[in-house]
């Protein structure tokens, strides 16, 4: 597989059939359907004080990760929004990367 590296792109989008139109590339791990975490869990609201939970919807960089990362659905994801904006309020989570530094909230990479 790795031998034919210096193929055209059109030979690696499409491996085999005609290329008139690229296929769908074939899934390989099986169809992962993101679900959202608090529709599996059955959790209705959510607490701001449940940093450990909100922190998984907050990027390293203190932002809040967008619905295609998570995989929350919208409904959810507004609660998320709003209760780390309440955290941040009560300086639980940061704002900005300088708080991350600042505070160390999350371990910054290098
Ligand atoms: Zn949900």
């Amino acid at each position: 597989m790795a031998s034919e590296e210096r193929t055209t792109p059109e030979s690696t989008a499409a491996p085999s059939g005609p290329s008139e139109r690229p296929a769908r590339p074939p899934r390989r791990f099986g169809s992962r359907r993101k679900v959202c975490r608090f529709c599996a869990d059955h959790i209705r609201g959510l607490d701001y004080k449940d940093i450990g939970r909100l922190r998984m919807y907050v990027s390293e960089r203190g932002k809040i990760e967008p619905r295609r990362k998570t995989g929350a659905c919208l409904r959810h994801q507004r609660l998320v929004a709003t209760a780390v904006k309440r955290a941040r309020h009560l300086a639980l989570l940061p704002y900005t990367l300088q708080h991350v530094r600042q505070t160390g909230v999350f371990p910054t990479r290098g």
